[in-house]
């Protein structure tokens, strides 16, 4: 049965100004699945005139409402589990042993974790003189656009939106149109757990009509992107004209640097778990692995034997680790990237085709691909290809390590892997990116700040450090002297 689902403004379910739909696919079955509403520029400008009216009084509120609010979310998100998880595998693909496993109850835990840091968020008292006060403040921003993509889409609508709402600001939410649903039934539970209607809306359609109209809308204060590279500096340009900050999660191209002292058996886990996981579909995925020349060979043979083992099929079957890519056009896109790396020299070792088992017939599936003798200079190690396709190189000493895994556009992470950590150290001191993991790779939590540097973007989602980025400081000075004794007085008789 396909379902119909509407957008969210202002506490209220509501069809498009255009009155459109446009389909939301399962990837496992090539079926049609859902019907969602087509918002327009006319749908924002409500969304905005909606959360302007709530951001005051939801402003207002003291935090200690706002983090119970959210902990309600959290308890809801847990309680309605298995159905989240159903939904998100549904629309993306995501095996259900990670929707249900760990990506759904992140959700819950990245709620409560906003709750729990928003109240201890301070300001300063400066100490400029006795005769005044003076001190800082932080505020909410106002009205927020979070704008989001498909790759693992409730978890990153949740870092943004429960972010800016403990902070009090009022947002709008645009999930990608390929999985736009788990968004929704985020919505749904934020409005269940009590927050006021307005200060959540969520506006479904293009990126290219109601993503851009968000942007461009005098009304929203500032805009929170996790997406491409090319969409944010597209967003980034958009929002000069209005001087409006942006935040920016953008793509990556990360190496794991594979020393020459490296416990075999730990980097070629890691290597699994860090190119593969979510069909290499995280900004942060090992698409470059540089291993050791000492190490080379034997990294290699057990690498593809371990990625052999990978089962592909199903999302729903609990035993199923790679489903499906989450639209036909992506699957066509990083099948160019494995006829860019064949036809630049990249040695295929294992995949670059689709599975033939009779379970993958009908969706959007791919095998663990794995190129050997990568060069960086080869298009496919440098652009993101966004799937489970992994290129292997090889390097002669730590310095040369350190410059092939510099040698890109992108600065998001890298991982080292080393039983000496002091060398391990020098090394992640002089990688330019926003995280490094030794001995891990794609560990996030809570505590730590995410976000890159070069063209990965800036700004912080995660820690105390996002609370920085929905709020604004303002310096307030009180004059304590009574009578005409001001520091400036002289300079002006
Ligand atoms: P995308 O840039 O195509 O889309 C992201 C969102 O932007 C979607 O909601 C889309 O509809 C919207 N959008 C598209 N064009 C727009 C426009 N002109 N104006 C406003 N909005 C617009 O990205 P994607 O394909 O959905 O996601 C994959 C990308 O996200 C990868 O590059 C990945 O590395 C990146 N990502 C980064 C992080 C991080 O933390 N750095 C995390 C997850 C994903």
């Amino acid at each position: 049965m396909v379902e119909t689902y509407k957008a969210f403004i202002g506490g209220e379910w509501v069809d498009g100004a255009g009155g459109g739909a446009f389909p939301v696919y399962n990837p496992a079955t090539d079926e049609i699945f859902a019907q969602v509403a087509t918002c327009t520029p006319e749908d924002v400008d409500k969304a905005v005139k909606a959360a302007a009216a709530a951001a005051p009084a939801w402003g207002m509120m003291p935090m200690s409402a706002r983090a119970k609010m959210l902990l309600k979310v959290s308890q809801l998100i847990m309680q309605n589990l298995n159905e989240i998880a159903a939904l998100e595998t549904a629309e993306h693909g995501a095996p259900i042993r990670n929707s249900a496993g760990f990506q759904v109850p992140q959700i819950a835990d990245f709620f409560e974790y906003a709750a729990s840091i928003s109240r201890s968020l301070t300001g300063e008292t400066l100490p400029i003189g006795p005769w005044c006060t003076s001190m800082t403040v932080r505020e909410p921003v106002g009205v927020v656009g979070l704008i989001t993509p498909w790759n693992v889409p409730a978890l990153m609508v949740a870092w943004k939106l429960a972010a800016a709402l403990v902070t009090g600001n009022a947002c709008i939410v645009k999930p990608a149109s390929v999985t736009p649903l788990t968004t929704l039934r985020l919505a749904a539970l934020c409005k269940e757990a009590g927050i006021p209607d307005g200060a959540v809306n969520v506006i479904t359609g293009p990126g290219s009509t109601v993503g851009e109209a968000l942007v461009a809308h005098p009304g929203v204060a500032r805009i929170g992107f996790t997406g491409d590279t090319s969409t944010g500096k597209r967003i980034m340009s958009l929002a000069s004209g209005l001087a409006k900050p942006v935040g920016l999660e953008l793509g990556g191209k990360n190496a794991m640097l594979v020393l020459s002292d490296a416990d075999l058996e730990a980097a070629v886990e890691g290597a699994i778990w860090g190119g593969f996981f979510n069909n290499g579909q995280v900004c942060a995925a090992a698409s470059r692995i540089l291993v050791h020349e000492s190490l080379y060979d034997e990294f290699l043979q057990r690498f593809v034997e371990a990625a052999k083992q990978i089962r592909v099929g199903d999302p729903m079957n609990p035993e199923t680790v790679l489903g499906p890519v989450p639209f036909k056009e992506h699957r066509d896109k990083v099948e160019s990237y494995i006829a860019s790396a064949k036809a630049e020299g990249a040695k295929l070792v294992l995949g670059g085709e689709r599975p033939t088992t009779p379970e993958t017939q009908k969706g959007y599936y791919l095998a663990p691909t794995i190129f050997a003798d990568a060069q960086n200079s080869m298009t496919f190690m440098q652009e993101e290809i966004f799937g489970p396709v992994v290129g292997v190189a090889t390097f002669k000493d730590d310095a040369e390590a350190v410059a092939l895994a510099n040698d890109t556009s992108y600065g998001l992470s890298a991982s080292v892997w080393t039983k000496d950590f002091k060398r391990g150290l020098g090394l992640a001191r002089q990688l330019q990116v926003g995280t490094v993991w030794l001995n891990e790779h794609l560990m996030i939590f809570c505590e730590a700040p995410w976000g890159g540097c070069k063209a990965s973007g800036y700004g912080k989602d995660l820690s105390t450090m996002v609370l920085e980025e929905y709020t604004t400081v303002k310096h307030i000075y009180m004059d304590m002297n009574e009578g005409p004794v001001k520091p400036w007085y002289g300079l002006m008789k």
